[in-house]
């Protein structure tokens, strides 16, 4: 199954922009409750306007509301970027801490972010438990548990570690794409044949096909090719 969806999204990333390792926090931060695009589309005012730790501890919150406000929870989400800033420039001296154990410790970041700035800007493999991944690992059947932290560890132990991290951007970006919470696209899907809850979303390929979702970037064009239909033969094997 994780061949398969890799051969279905073999570009699969961290759809959030950044450069360094502070933008991807600050960005994972602001992309709850909104989606990824959205967010790109405030970060790079953002960073121009405050393009340190320590700059942004000490932004001006009205200002920074202003910038923040398309994201949505704008208030609280400000209120979570200046004190995140202000722990790390007291705690780690304006520095991401490219350790699991000291990112955990930062207010508002939990292991799931916490994964995700590991995973993608310290190349540590990491598992990203979101709504997404546990959704589709237990339709999947490769796991029981609805807890964050365990549903990592019992998915951590199918898989070697090299694949950690593009496992989590497969599953996240078929959970977003295809295997919707409410109506998956099981007609359109390429692991149907193996997925034990195939048929909780309907099965004819015309139906399915309309409930594929692609979020596009400003600029991107990311089809859903290639179309459902037979699996290339190394997967099929
Ligand atoms: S067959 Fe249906 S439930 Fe299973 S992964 Fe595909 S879309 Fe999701």
């Amino acid at each position: 199954m994780y061949r398969a969806l890799v051969a279905r999204y073999p570009y699969a990333h961290a759809e959030l922009d950044f450069e360094t390792p502070l933008q991807l926090l600050v960005a994972t931060v602001l992309s709850a409750q909104t989606t990824d695009v959205t967010v790109n589309k405030v970060t790079p005012g953002l960073f121009a306007r405050w393009p340190s730790a320590a700059a942004l501890a000490w932004a001006d919150r009205a200002e920074m509301e202003a910038v923040l406000k398309p994201t949505g929870f704008f208030r609280a989400k400000t209120n979570s970027v200046i004190t995140l800033s202000q722990a790390l420039v007291e705690r780690f001296g304006g520095e991401v801490p490219g350790r699991l154990r000291d990112l955990v410790t930062l207010p508002g970041v939990g292991r799931k972010t916490a994964n995700v700035v590991l995973g993608n800007a310290f190349d540590v493999p990491g598992i990203t438990v979101d709504t997404h991944f546990g959704r589709l690992v237990r339709r999947f059947g490769w796991t029981e548990e609805t807890d964050p932290v365990k549903v990592e560890h019992a998915v951590g132990a199918l898989f070697p570690r090299k694949d950690w991290v593009m496992l989590s951007h497969v599953l996240i970006f078929h959970g977003r794409r295809t295997c919707h919470a409410k109506k998956p696209a099981c007609g359109a899907c390429p692991v149907s044949r193996w997925c034990p809850s195939y048929g909780l979303g309907p099965t004819d390929p015309a139906v399915a096909r309309k409930l594929l979702k692609f979020e596009l970037a400003p600029g991107v064009t990311e089809l859903p090719d290639p179309p459902p239909g037979p699996l290339p033969d190394e997967v099929r094997e």
